[in-house]
């Protein structure tokens, strides 16, 4: 099945329920408005002279028009690129250029990011880039759709016979947080399949009711969000265009929501509001926390607040994206010591980074997984798709991932953020995960820095909770000594008030290690 004869068919069984909320302008939409809706914008892109396998660009913080354009170009076969909302000229040229974006439609401005004098600073070097359409300006996004009045319903449905399941639908980049933006080419078969099966763990029906405060431009937002409720006809509610918590927690109280989603630091931010016991979270019941590690007092408040089938996940765009989620009846040890178990229909393998032999269970190693969810490749990089997905078909995330007797995964870092330190591998998480312990430490992050007798020292990043003293490395050596392998006791300590984070709420090591060095250099 394709994305567009799925959204016919939720459409057709669910008409008159509600589809789509956004809470910021009050406009509401029915499955069949929703159908109808994305059937116009499909024929205004079909009027621009868009076909099968064209790039269209989408560019702005989250919003009706977001939903639509992604529904409609899966529906006319073209294939959607997704835009950091966060990018700058420098990242957005890179992006239009390396998927030869012909068509592109844009928020005018939000918050800092005016995207209107972006677009048009770079328009000399975006060389396949013909039109920009902006979704929030009327007269522009009004012109769109005018293309499309002369399209008629057959020559979309003709459009739509000529299209499969395992076609590109949707170049997204990754996060970017090991390196550059790699952009990940993913199909109907990917994302439609995955979005469906992560619903059906947190159980959706149509009478679910979804807060999405997270991007859509990541998978998280557009796949396990807008996708697991389109194809269980659950409701797709827009709390606001870029998170802000006390959005957030007001449209799950008026909109009545079953399910919410977040980056740990989002739950993080909405328990923190001080009038955080005025808003209604009763209706509540489950929904999904991923991307990083999830905390375990934010798991326990959670439960407490009667969200006790809430979900863990883990995943990488790359694997449209989900590999592994907890299920809704799982312990709280589980839920906060685990990414959970498999998801149906996939492989997951533990290997050996070095010798490539499946471990045994219990023992770390590289998570790789295989079947539906596994990207086609790399937009227009052979080398790298060859890199990352082997001859039989796994998928090397490139984590490290431990697997118990019952088949529950941890993951243990980043092969990338493993230090090496005198010839001892040391992983980042595990002395962060000691140093949370000591009281005056907020939050830590670990990385190497390059040492010239060692090859790499461990340089520690401390945020102080508020009213202690910052501590030196002094402090923190004769906090751990005796409790942590003297190779693992960081021999460097910064206090910062923030860690640098990418857009999606993680942690920039690689941004860590280059400020460690410059600094300690
Ligand atoms: P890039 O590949 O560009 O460096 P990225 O890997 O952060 O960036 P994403 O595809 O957005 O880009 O993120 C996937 C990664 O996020 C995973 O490979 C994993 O390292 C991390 N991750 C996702 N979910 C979890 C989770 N529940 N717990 C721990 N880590 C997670
Ligand atoms: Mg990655």
């Amino acid at each position: 099945e394709t994305i567009g004869d799925n959204l016919a068919r939720t459409a057709a069984s669910y008409a008159d329920r509600e589809a789509l909320i956004e809470c910021a302008s009050g406009r509401r939409w029915t499955w069949a408005e929703l159908q109808a809706d994305v059937d116009a914008v499909a024929r205004g892109l079909v009027g621009a002279g868009i076909g099968k396998g064209d790039r269209v660009g989408i560019w702005g913080p989250n919003s009706a028009e977001w939903t639509l354009v992604q529904f409609a170009t899966a529906k006319v076969g073209a294939i959607l690129v997704n835009v950091n909302p966060a990018y700058r000229t420098h990242e957005f040229s890179y992006v239009a250029n390396q998927s030869g974006m012909r068509l592109l439609v844009a928020a005018t401005s939000f918050r800092t990011s005016d995207y209107r004098s972006m677009v048009d600073e770079t328009a000399a070097e975006n060389r396949a880039l013909e039109r920009v359409v902006y979704l929030d300006d009327q007269e522009s996004w009004g012109g769109l759709l005018a293309d499309g009045e002369g399209v008629s319903a057959d020559d979309l449905a003709a459009r739509a016979a000529t299209l499969a399941p395992g076609d590109p639908i949707n170049i997204q980049y990754t996060s970017g947080t090991t390196g550059f933006p790699k952009g990940a080419t993913l199909s109907h078969r990917n994302i439609l399949n995955n979005g469906y099966l992560v619903g059906e763990v947190c159980r959706y029906t149509e009478a679910d009711r979804v807060c999405i405060p997270v991007p859509f431009y990541h998978c998280f937002g557009m796949v396990m969000g807008n996708l697991a409720c389109s194809t269980h006809g659950a409701a797709m509610v827009i709390p606001a265009p870029g998170f802000d918590p006390a959005l957030t927690l007001k449209a799950v109280s008026d909109e009545r929501c079953t399910s919410l989603y977040g980056v740990p630091t989002m739950f993080i931010a909405e328990w923190a509001l001080p009038d955080l016991d005025g808003y209604d979270l009763s209706s509540v019941r489950t929904g999904i926390m991923a991307g990083s590690p999830c905390p375990e007092e934010m798991m326990k408040k959670l439960i407490a607040a009667g969200i006790d089938e809430m979900t863990i996940c883990y995943g990488m765009t790359e694997t449209s994206p989900v590999s592994t989620q907890t299920r809704t009846d799982d312990s709280l040890e589980r839920k906060v010591g685990t990414v959970g178990r498999v998801c149906p229909h996939l492989e997951v393998r533990i290997v050996d980074p070095v010798t490539g032999e499946t471990v045994p269970r219990g023992e770390a190693g590289e998570f790789c997984t295989r079947g539906y969810s596994v990207m086609l490749g790399y937009w227009d990089d052979e080398e790298k798709t060859r890199e990352a997905i082997d001859g039989e078909g796994w998928m090397h995330t490139g984590d490290l991932g431990v697997m118990d007797d019952d088949g529950y995964v941890r993951i243990t870092g980043r092969i990338k953020d493993m230090v090496i330190r005198g010839g001892e591998n040391i992983y980042p998480r595990e002395i962060e995960e000691f140093l949370y312990t000591h009281p005056d430490i907020e939050d830590v992050q670990v990385v190497g820095v390059p040492d010239e007798k060692y090859g790499e020292e461990l340089c520690a990043w401390l945020r102080m909770r508020p009213g202690s003293e910052p501590l030196d490395a002094d402090a923190v050596r004769a906090f751990a000594t005796g409790r942590l392998a003297h190779y693992k006791i960081p021999r460097y300590v910064m206090v910062v008030e923030e860690f640098p984070m990418t857009v999606t709420g993680k942690v920039r090591k690689v941004e860590m290690r280059e400020v460690s060095t410059a600094r300690l250099g």
